[in-house]
């Protein structure tokens, strides 16, 4: 399934199948880690990095600093990154573990057409720089031609169509996944596409940093098309940005987008032509092997009604310049190092502020785990995934659980009746750490050592064959979206799914060595912010078979939307860059997620004391080093071009606000540093929030 999925919003773990019971609270026993000395009594360690904290900041004043500052006073972000922190040494950490899956895949003699030949031969194959090289855009000459050969609007619907098959996004998108309305069956879910840059805001906002890479997409059009042999190369490059800013004006906006009532919109495929005349439905869906669908969800009507009106004003050469520019762009990493060296100086200079490329193995690591996902998770799992890692994660999955249960009782905002449908929903949501229930099989796709663009084109269209076949089929339980050999975790709502994947079961995030407080914070916290996606105001539309139903009452509705503006009026205060504040508004599902989240890890780790008084190790009670274990995950320094993307287009607040935004409202907090009036984290109660 292609990207536009989902959520990605924390990250993290570990092991098989699902905790889908709704069990008591259980205590997480201290298991003494296997020791040279039989006798000795081995006690966890703390897990939190000492090295890291800076002690000329109290805690009860700058909580992120305080935990992080030591570390980040001595940082420097590497030239081929935008950011760096604890994610992205977690993920080197895994690169490496699976750059020693994929190079033992290429020396190892294996039967033709198993999955260890052809992640060896992908590896391979994408190794080759010299091949590469030598054939320049040769390989794609063959999809080139077919637009070459275009000369009238009939001509390029088919290309629109066939593009579908490349997952180039342009004009559309899409993704595959549970009908909404009927979550027994697989929908086809169309969306609005075609734009080169992230956002509609990137070609409508005057911005200077926008008009930078404005400028910065114009050249490279033009870079890319005079590689490719065009004759007026500029004026098709700024043609280009005209017609994408034409389709940005009729895209709807990131908020809109989230909504799952809004985006979705059932069509019997023969009413398209009714919705958005002035485009052959019939010849784009067939060209899209869509041709027997019988229906599919429009997800932005109004974008698709606008598009059929206004894409036959625009000149057939602009479009020709258009797909071919997405289309080397597309694969513009898999071809020469003129072309390479293109779109890095674009998507990573100038739109990411990332100062080098990153070596070429990481780039074969991406493709193949976007290829091949499965079959390297597969083995990830054999080698990587130690079943303690397993059975202490569902330990914490259950006591989080109970925690939810109990809070939802306790809510004094929420009727009964709403608390019952929450119930059910808790108790449906099926947790998966670490496996897979099912794994994709990769037979129909050939891969050689000797032809990467076309084990791209090849990998591409059979991922998207499989989307085809699994249309109106029941979907599939626990079958995961990323690999589980990815530093990750996300919530499906529609199947009330919450997948941990195994690639994330590594400190900070999870330290099978350290103490359960350390853990609790860290992955314990994302367990429960991804959980709390299934309440939440995009949450509360989904029941608990995972289809379209809002489930609150009105007055539950009310008291909510009046706690979360106060949320709103929080986060739009913090001003990470001068003149650009957090976007409260766009953030507050994730910073309810974040704030949900802790609560409830704390909550879960109670339950794992039962009872009994937390240790002191290092000089912290279980209490301070729970909220360490928060601090360190969200430990982060980023470019400011980076920065400035992220706080204009993604949801999640930048990761300072992540701490701190949410310790200065949690009552749990101040009592475990001793939070008084006057220092930098404190609100007066009344100014506190409590939503969850
Ligand atoms: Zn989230």
């Amino acid at each position: 399934m292609t990207r536009l999925l989902l959520v990605a919003g924390f990250a993290l773990l570990t092991a098989c199948g699902n905790t889908d019971t709704p069990s008591a609270a259980v205590s997480a026993q201290v298991e003494a880690p296997a020791s040279d000395d039989e006798t000795a009594v081995v006690k966890k360690r703390s897990g939190i990095a000492l090295e890291n904290i800076d002690h000329a900041t109290r805690p009860q004043d700058d909580f992120f600093r305080y935990a992080n500052g030591a570390w980040m006073d001595k940082t420097e972000i590497p030239p081929d990154e935008v950011r760096y922190g604890s994610w992205t040494e977690v993920r080197e950490r895994n690169e490496e573990r699976l750059k020693s899956v994929l190079e033992e895949a290429a020396a190892t003699d294996s039967e033709p057409g198993s999955d260890l030949q052809k992640i060896g031969d992908f590896y391979t194959s994408y190794m080759d720089e010299a091949r590469a090289d030598e054939l320049g855009l040769e390989a794609l000459r063959e999809e080139l031609g077919h637009i070459e050969a275009a000369s009238t609007h009939d001509d390029l619907i088919p290309l629109f169509g066939r593009n579908m098959w490349l997952d180039l996004g342009a004009p559309f998108d899409y993704y595959v996944d549970r009908d909404r309305g009927d979550t027994s069956r697989n929908l086809f879910y169309l969306w609005q596409g075609g734009l080169g840059m992230p956002d509609r805001d990137y070609y409508l906002e005057d911005d200077e940093k926008f008009v930078t890479m404005r400028a910065g997409y114009v050249d490279y059009a033009d870079k890319l098309l005079s590689l490719a042999g065009h004759e007026d190369s500029r004026a098709a490059a700024e043609a280009i940005l005209a017609l994408e800013t034409r389709i940005a004006e009729i895209h709807w906006d990131k908020l809109r987008v989230r909504d799952r009532i809004e985006t979705y919109n059932l069509m019997p495929a023969d009413k398209l032509a009714e919705l958005a005349p002035g485009f052959d439905w019939g010849t784009y869906l067939e060209a899209a092997g869509l041709a027997s669908a019988a229906e599919i969800n429009f997800s932005t009507p109004s974008f698709f009604t606008d598009f059929g009106a206004l894409w036959t004003g625009v000149p057939v050469d602009d479009w020709k310049s258009y797909l071919t520019l997405h289309l080397i762009d597309g694969f513009a990493y898999q071809l020469s190092q003129p072309f390479f060296d293109a779109r890095f100086e674009f998507r990573g200079r100038v739109l990411r502020g990332q100062e080098q490329s990153r070596p070429r193995w990481e780039y074969a690591l991406q493709n193949a785990n976007a290829l091949l996902q499965d079959a390297i998770g597969r083995i990830y799992l054999e080698r990587f995934f130690p079943p303690e890692a397993d059975r202490r994660m569902r330990v914490m999955v259950d006591n989080l659980k109970e925690a939810y249960s109990r809070s939802i009782e306790e809510l004094d905002w929420m009727q009964p009746e709403t608390k019952a449908e929450a119930q059910k929903k808790l108790a449906a949501l099926r947790v998966y750490v670490g496996y897979p229930e099912y794994f994709e099989d990769y037979s129909a796709v050939d891969i050689l050592p000797d032809d990467l663009l076309g084990n791209m084109i090849r990998g591409t269209r059979s991922d998207y064959q499989r989307d085809l076949d699994d249309l109106g089929q029941p979907p599939r339980k626990g079958q995961f979206l990323i690999g589980t050999q990815q530093v990750n975790a996300y919530i499906l709502p529609t199947a009330s799914e919450l997948v941990f994947l195994a690639g994330a079961l590594q400190p900070p995030f999870f330290d099978l060595e350290a103490d359960d407080a350390v853990n609790y914070g860290a992955i314990g916290s994302a367990i429960g912010h991804e959980m709390l996606h299934a309440f939440d105001d995009q949450g509360r539309k989904i029941d608990e078979k995972g289809e379209l139903r809002d489930w609150w009452a009105a007055e539950d509705a009310e008291e909510y939307e009046r706690r979360a503006q106060k949320m709103i009026d929080q986060y739009s205060a913090y001003e990470p860059i001068e003149g650009l504040n957090i976007n409260g508004e766009l953030t507050l599902g994730e910073n309810i997620g974040d704030h949900a989240g802790l609560t409830m890890a704390f909550r879960g780790y109670q339950l794992s004391l039962d009872g009994k008084p937390s240790e002191v190790i290092d000089g912290f009670t279980g209490e301070q080093r729970f909220f360490m274990g928060y601090a360190g995950v969200w430990r982060l320094i980023a470019r400011e071009e980076f920065m400035r993307e992220q706080i204009t287009s993604d949801p999640h607040s930048p990761s300072r606000y992540r701490v701190i935004g949410v310790v200065s409202n949690m009552p749990e907090f101040y009592e475990a540093f001793g939070v008084k009036e006057g220092d930098g984290h404190w609100r007066a109660p009344a100014d506190r929030v409590k939503i969850w």
